[in-house]
């Protein structure tokens, strides 16, 4: 469950930043929407409930796959880190389902599944314009269809600012 949110943050008692941009979850869709987000020039902060879990795979440490293996390929070919990641962390590389037709064709990566998540917080770490907080988001407030405020588990409070 990730979901990307688009606003500007006041001051609050552990940050005086303003963001532009709030990812709420630090997996594979989270991490690379907060590395685009951030690479775009945007200033990101990302919120996920363990810093130490950030792009952590299943219990099957594989990228890849019908879909997810195309999707990654046109992750890759935007700039984005997923590509990058697994082959730094890759055991083996298969094209899945070649007794089938290439419409069913799908590449897919085993990785080494600690490297993964340490590569990826690596890179994260690296970019410009990226913060982090470790926090579980327990609320918005939405007023007249605005986004007002992110409330987190510890009673830390996000003031928003709509940018539209
Ligand atoms: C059994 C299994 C096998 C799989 N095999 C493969 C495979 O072979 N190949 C493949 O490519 N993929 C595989 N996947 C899928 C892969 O694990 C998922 O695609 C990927 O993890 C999904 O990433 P995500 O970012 O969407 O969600 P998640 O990984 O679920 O990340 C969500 C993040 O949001 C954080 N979060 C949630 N709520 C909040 C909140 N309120 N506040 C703050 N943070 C929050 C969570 O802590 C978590 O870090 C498999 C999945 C499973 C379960």
């Amino acid at each position: 469950m990730t979901f990307f949110l688009l606003f500007h943050v006041k001051q609050n008692k552990m940050f005086n930043s303003r963001y532009d941009v709030i990812v709420v979850g630090g997996g594979h869709a989270g991490a690379e929407a907060a590395a685009s987000s951030a690479n775009l020039g945007a200033k990101t902060l990302l919120v996920t409930m363990n810093l130490q879990t950030i792009g952590q795979m299943s219990c099957n440490p594989a990228m890849g796959g019908i879909a997810k293996g195309q999707i990654v390929r046109e992750i890759d070919a935007m700039g984005g880190y997923s590509g990058v990641v697994s082959d730094l962390t890759a055991i083996q590389f298969k094209m899945l389902n070649k007794s089938k037709g290439p419409a069913m064709w799908s590449p897919r990566v085993q990785s080494d599944r600690a490297q993964f998540a340490l590569k990826w917080r690596e890179l994260l770490e690296k970019t410009p314009n990226l913060d982090f907080y470790q926090d579980m988001v327990v609320g918005l407030i939405v007023e007249k269809i605005k986004l007002k405020e992110l409330l987190l588990a510890l009673e830390i409070r996000f003031i928003l600012n709509l940018l539209f």
